[in-house]
């Protein structure tokens, strides 16, 4: 069995939050990562490489066992179909909100809900637990044009500072979920690699811990 580690990094926003936090868990890139246009990197230690891949694939390579571990924000994988996974950390990095939204002041109408959002699942499961009766639109990027539009009475979506739903004359309704990035791990990986595994785990605990202090 190999004994290498693979970690596979969403690219994009975490992935700059992500590379300071591996530093400081002693696991540095053998080269700029933004500066290449390769997808798998070489670290310091032998036996551990990156891949660089878009967040909604991360879940799945990791589910699939060719990445041990995996790097990836909260509403990625609230709207993933893992079962072979255990969330390990939480990164406590690139934290943001999962909310609903709709246009300001606008009442919601009577009739069953129409709802637009790239987390259909995880849409779908919020409005079925508060017994709202809604149509999950699934949309690819600029949700906040759906209510605006009239595709959409709300949009379910990640909210930052607010400033995009404001510059869009939209505003935050409902608390979904807290998001922030997370540490996940393979389960035969977890088993068999242990060893390897655990050593990472204690050094990213202490990042995490000396970044929490940092702020
Ligand atoms: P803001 O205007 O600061 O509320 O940021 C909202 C936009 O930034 C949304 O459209 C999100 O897609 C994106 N965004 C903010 N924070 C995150 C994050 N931690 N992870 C992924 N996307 C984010």
């Amino acid at each position: 069995m190999s004994d290498t580690l693979t970690i596979a990094l969403s690219k994009g926003r975490i992935l700059k939050e992500t590379l300071p936090l591996l530093e400081k868990a002693n696991i540095i890139p053998a080269e700029d990562i933004f500066q290449s246009r390769k997808l798998i990197f070489d670290t310091n230690h032998d036996n551990i490489k990156l891949v660089i891949l878009r967040a909604t694939d991360v879940p799945t390579y990791v589910e699939h066992g060719v990445a041990d571990f995996g790097v990836a924000g909260k509403d990625v994988l609230m709207e993933a179909s893992i079962s072979n996974v255990y969330e390990l950390l939480d990164l406590e990095i690139s934290k943001c909100k999962l909310m609903t939204a709709g246009v300001k002041g606008d009442a919601l109408p009577e009739r069953r809900l129409k709802v637009a959002s790239k987390f259909v699942k995880t849409a779908k499961n919020y409005f079925a637990e508060q017994g709202i009766q809604a149509d999950v639109i699934k949309l690819y990027g600029a949700m906040e044009l759906a209510p605006i539009m009239g595709l959409a009475d709300l949009i379910v979506d990640i909210v930052d500072t607010g400033n995009t739903l404001k510059a869009n004359g939209l505003e935050a309704r409902e608390l979904i979920a807290d998001i922030s990035t997370r540490l996940i791990v393979n389960k035969a990986a977890y088993k068999t690699k242990y060893g390897q595994i655990q050593p990472i785990m204690e050094m990213l605990q202490t990042a995490i811990n000396q970044n929490t202090l940092d702020a």
